[in-house]
């Protein structure tokens, strides 16, 4: 029996979150083991994040070189790994200039401060307008949170940043109607992930590009959810046929190592000119050593497939269990990023549902009160997979009775 427990998070840790009683001492691939040596199918993903599962040889094996050789300079130094891991994400991607940071929030942090830069440097401080999207989620500092369309994670906090205007999600005529020539970006997921795990439509994220074109305005994805071959391909907006003109990554990027990264074209970089944005750690050494080799793995066409099969598996199982059980409706979403949304009758109760499958030893996620979330690593296994979905009927089970 360890020394600390749930109780010792009460004790010293801030309100902010209320994890579950349940702590993981140890995990490998889609499996983790609690303080009590009780085991578990990861159908989480540490939210999206553990693309490779958990305690990765080849990561294990970047993070261990790289450790012994070095582990921080500062930008003031740039490094071998920083570099080789943009000619990648260059290589593979719409971009050409990459900048790094440690998480999905300064990612877009960076994002939305080059389309303010990029605005006032081109058009004049006229065009600084960020239209957003209802129920987006884009992180928590105070811009982000504010760009993001979800009211209750910026209450309290104001006076909050202005020229930030939100519109309906797959609205193309609410998004027309905001739009002028004072936009500088219109910033979206391509699949709202915390909102719910809702997909755009095509037909959107097409009008949506147009809309940019139209008015001069930056296109920014938000793929830190999406992103790293979550949805069966690299990069999700590959699968909607559009290109945007600042891409962000973050959470699958490390595999669970913190690294965030902001993707776009030499043109629009440059008014990100020196002495304008910065970081201590973007970019660091280890950080990149271990995205590199999660990149190296999640572009195998192996991984890629994969995703598909187990996405295929995960929809058909989730598709049963609907029918079955009547708590939830068919499964929506894109590769290994699926949500099932909750009947009236079960509206407001994910939580409860998550808590009795991890009873049952299967770990999963909400998105919102009324939406079941799956993020299992991408190179989840057949057995694995079916495991947790016997387990979460098994709390289903329990649940109905
Ligand atoms: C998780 C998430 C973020 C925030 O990332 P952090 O690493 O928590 O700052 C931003 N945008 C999207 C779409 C996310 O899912």
């Amino acid at each position: 029996m360890s020394a600390v427990t749930r109780q010792t998070f009460d004790q010293v840790m801030v309100p902010n979150y209320a994890p579950s009683n349940v702590i993981p001492v140890r995990g490998a691939g889609s499996r983790l083991w609690d303080q009590q040596d009780r085991e578990y199918i990861d159908l989480a993903g540490g939210i999206a994040v553990t693309v490779l599962g958990h305690a990765h040889p080849a990561m294990v094996a970047a993070l261990t070189a790289q450790a012994s050789k070095l582990w921080h300079l500062s930008n003031v130094m740039t490094n071998e790994p920083a570099l080789e891991l943009a000619q990648r994400l260059t290589a593979l991607t719409f971009a050409e200039k990459v900048y790094f940071c440690n998480s999905g929030a300064e990612a877009n942090e960076a994002a939305f401060k080059l389309a303010r830069r990029w605005g006032h440097t081109r058009f004049g401080p006229n065009k600084h307008k960020i239209i957003a999207f209802y129920n987006a989620f884009h992180g928590r500092t105070l811009f982000t949170v504010s760009v993001g369309g979800q009211a209750k994670y910026t209450e309290g906090f104001g006076p909050l940043p202005g020229g930030i205007e939100h519109v309906p999600y797959n609205d193309l005529a609410a998004l027309e109607a905001v739009m002028d020539d004072d936009v500088c970006a219109v910033v979206m997921e391509p699949l709202q992930g915390e909102g719910g795990v809702t997909p755009a439509t095509p037909e959107f994220a097409r009008g949506v590009r147009e809309l940019c074109d139209r008015h001069q305005a930056l296109l920014v994805y938000d793929e830190v959810q999406t992103g790293n071959g979550r949805t069966g391909t690299l990069y999700a907006h590959e699968q909607l046929g559009v290109t945007p003109d600042i891409l962000t990554t973050a959470k699958g990027l490390g595999g669970g190592f913190p690294v965030g990264a902001m993707l776009t074209t030499s043109d629009i970089a440059a008014t990100l000119a020196f002495g304008t944005h910065g970081s201590t750690y973007g970019g660091n050494p280890l950080a990149c050593a271990v995205a590199g080799a999660v990149l190296d793995e999640i572009s195998r066409p192996e991984l890629l497939d994969n995703v598909q099969q187990r996405s295929a598996q995960l929809r058909a199982g989730l598709e049963a269990l609907a029918q079955r059980y009547g708590l939830f409706t068919a499964p929506r979403g894109m590769g290994l990023l699926m949500g099932a949304p909750l009947v009236d009758a079960w509206k407001g109760r994910a939580k409860d549902i998550v808590t009795a499958a991890l009873a049952q030893g299967v770990w999963m996620l909400v998105a919102g009160p009324d939406v079941l979330r799956f993020a299992p690593a991408l190179n989840i296994g057949e057995a694995d997979l079916a495991e947790g979905l016997l387990r979460l009927e098994r709390a289903l089970d329990e649940l109905g009775r």
